[in-house]
């Protein structure tokens, strides 16, 4: 079976032909620790981890990095907002994220090297960008010259206004082109530094992707990957500085074959923001719903389109989950699996998510399985290890399907919610016929209420 992928490089649907195909290597660039992880995180996250999943049904061998930005302006900000030291605060959440995306399903990355930890490798780099003078120093600062890479732009397609609108202006009067980017900077008093050929200070952003990935895939590896917001400027730079290493001549391919971008996650049409507050903060939906009702929303639109992120689409997950539970709660669900990788069903099903990841169409096919087992279509012990499989190659946990009666308490939940908020109108029209009839129906579901002055509390004689 072959793997296409859109590479968002060429802006084609290409075969997947990795550079050996018994090591096959994925760099993503993973997120910036000075807040809880956002569902646009997430969306980077699941995405990823699904591509290595699939991949990995096809090669015996895929390694995965995806690094942790723990020095970075924000950080910093972070850091003197709230009085807490710049170490804590990068552990703290660079623990929170890994454990917000265990949640979802996320494997851990095979390495997820960190930024502080690679300063000698980006010096490294550093040095020899300037020997191969694509890179000069100006006031203690270290710029890459755009202009002596000729392939500046090829994967932003931006022309050079653009690329200069795009590119965040600072020390302006430093730089030779306006759209050059920092390799090097001096650290501000109190600010984290580092000793450097160019005096004590920090590193760019864009530098320590280049050189971990290095350090850790070497180059070319397969697929880069990372959120389409990041394609200019942070990815053309990236493609810049580690394709001058060779020399300015040598194409992007040099550095990752193929690139992939997932789509954009915003909130009611908008993006998000913290001037909006309607950031959507992966730990706040994980109170609510559970880590695979998130990881199948997630899932349930094609990894490229933008994304309108909703509690409607939640909702909807839960609603699959909780058919899912049931339809499953009949079977032995630990049964080894046979295998079905010559199945026709499960190639259908494969096949889809060999088509750059088509998940809406796995899905659907995902979800015909279920009708059939309900129908009772097809015997039954094949369908049910097809299925399991399924569930596998997504990444949806099926332990957690299984005992998901918290997933059916929260639908009771809300009935009872909706019930007492109809009594609730019922009083206010003087409709105490129906207002009764409510409380007893409650009664019979073993609910007690309890009217206060700040309204209608209940409690579940269940337990
Ligand atoms: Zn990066």
């Amino acid at each position: 079976m072959t793997f296409y992928i859109y590479d968002s490089f060429s802006r084609e649907k290409k075969k997947f032909e990795p550079i050996n195909s018994d090591d096959v290597r994925i760099y993503a660039c993973g997120p910036t620790v000075y807040n809880y992880a956002h569902i646009g995180n997430a969306r980077m996250s699941v995405v990823t981890d699904l591509l290595v999943r699939v991949l990995k049904t096809i090669y015996k061998n895929v390694k995965f990095v995806s690094n942790i930005t723990d020095i970075d302006d924000k950080i910093i900000e972070a850091s003197k907002v709230s009085g807490k030291k710049i170490q804590d605060i990068t552990e703290k959440f660079h623990k929170s994220y890994n454990s917000d995306m265990k949640n979802l399903g996320v494997n851990k990355p095979d390495l997820q090297p960190k930024a502080t930890e690679h300063i000698k490798e980006m010096i490294e780099m550093i040095e020899s960008l300037i020997k191969k003078n694509v890179a000069y120093i100006e006031n203690k600062h270290v710029l890459f010259n755009v202009q002596k890479y000729k392939y500046y732009g090829k994967l932003s397609r931006r022309t050079r206004e653009e690329q200069i609108a795009g590119s965040r202006v600072e020390v302006a009067s430093y730089k030779k082109n306006p759209e050059d980017f920092i390799l090097w900077k001096p650290s501000k008093d109190n600010e984290p530094s580092w000793s450097s050929p160019w005096g004590e200070g920090r590193p760019g952003w864009h530098i320590e992707c280049s050189a971990m990935s290095k350090k850790c895939l070497n180059f070319p590896f397969d697929i880069h990957c990372g959120g389409i917001d990041l394609t200019f400027p942070h990815h053309e730079n990236e493609i810049a500085q580690s394709c001058s290493l060779i020399g300015s001549d040598c194409k992007p391919d040099n550095f990752s074959k193929y690139w992939f971008h997932n789509g954009f996650v915003t909130v009611s049409g908008e993006k998000m923001s913290k001037s909006l507050g309607n950031i959507k903060l992966v730990n706040d939906i994980l109170k609510k719903y559970s880590g695979n009702v998130i990881r199948l929303s997630l899932l349930s639109s094609h990894y490229r389109q933008p994304m309108d992120w909703s509690e409607k689409i939640l909702e909807q997950s839960k609603k699959t989950l909780i058919r899912f539970h049931k339809a499953l709660s009949e079977y032995d669900i630990r049964k080894n699996e046979q295998n079905l990788m010559k199945n026709e069903n499960m190639l259908d099903f494969l096949k889809a998510l060999y088509d750059d990841l088509n998940t809406p169409k796995a899905l659907a096919i995902l979800n015909g399985w279920f009708d059939k087992l309900k129908k009772k279509d097809l015997p039954n012990g094949l369908l049910i290890q097809q299925i399991i499989k399924a569930l596998n190659i997504l990444g949806l946990n099926l332990e957690e399907i299984k005992i998901s009666e918290n997933l059916i308490d929260e639908n009771k939940k809300k009935e009872i919610e909706k019930m007492i908020e109809d009594r609730r109108i019922a009083r206010q029209k003087k409709d105490f016929k129906k207002a009764d009839e409510i409380r007893e129906k409650l009664k019979k579901m073993n609910i007690l209420i309890d009217d206060t002055s700040d309204g209608t509390k209940w409690t579940s004689n269940d337990k």
